[in-house]
């Protein structure tokens, strides 16, 4: 069941966003090599603590850390701990937080110093996927025209998207109804309504879409070992279009 949101709870929304990006962003500032995943995942809690926020991952099924640091072919899902980050490496950050009972949920792909053309392009086009996908969310549209416009985007450029895991709807949980997978059908699935919140996330590949899940339970590979990006926005739909809310 979809569940639509009020203004009212669209503001709280907004503001669990904020929380969201303005952490997120005090993540990206302390991103270089030497630094350990363990640190950046002190600073991000410490962060959403700090406005009165909860992270949202921390403790979810079990989940140890604050944050999914997911490094070089760790497609989504990495634990914090002890690693430390090299040069050349690239990193994603997930970030939840939970503001006064409403979630916020975005991901960003950094480089660690100076990386590859190739993971840079791998960057570049998994961004440019998610602003597709938001550009194709409009009232009255159906959920399928943003599956099919991330997925067309990225295998225009020869990558492949991730099917075992996809974006999804947001509110009071981090995990609502529908699930938003970054494949699809335009045309297709549930009718886009104001007040629908989506947190819209490509997970893109430069190999295949394959991926498999380590012993700890939770760090997902690449299953050929391929790099893989992961950029994620919490938006809602409006009367008139999209509005992104996780914005600091
Ligand atoms: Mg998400």
């Amino acid at each position: 069941m979809i569940i639509l949101k009020s203004a009212q709870e669209i503001e709280k929304m907004r503001v669990a966003g904020q929380v969201t990006a303005r952490a997120l962003a005090g993540v990206a500032a302390a991103i270089r090599p030497g630094v350990t995943t363990a640190e950046l995942d002190r600073i991000a809690e410490e962060a959403i603590r700090k406005e009165g926020g909860v992270p949202a991952f921390k403790g979810y099924r079990g989940f140890p850390g604050s944050v999914c640091l997911s490094v070089n072919d760790v497609v989504v899902h990495g634990i914090p701990g002890d690693q430390v980050l090299h040069e050349g490496d690239i990193l994603s950050v997930d970030i939840g937080a939970v503001v006064d009972g409403y979630y916020g949920d975005m991901a960003r792909t950094y480089p660690v110093g100076q990386i590859s053309d190739e993971a840079q392009h791998l960057l570049t086009v998994t961004w440019e996927a998610l602003q597709r996908g938001i550009a194709a969310a409009r009232p009255g549209g159906r959920l399928g025209d943003i599956s099919a416009a991330v997925q067309r985007y990225v295998e225009s450029h020869g990558y492949s998207v991730v099917r075992e895991f996809v974006g999804h709807g947001i509110g009071r949980k981090m995990h609502e109804d529908p699930p938003v997978p970054n494949y699809g059908v335009a045309g297709r699935g549930p009718r886009l309504q104001p007040g629908m919140a989506l947190a819209i996330e490509p997970m893109v590949n430069i190999g295949r879409p394959d991926v498999r899940i380590l012993p700890d339970g939770w760090t997902t590979v690449t299953a050929d070992h391929s790099l893989s990006a992961h950029f994620e926005n919490t938006i809602v739909i409006t009367e008139t279009g999209v509005e992104i809310l996780t914005r600091a």
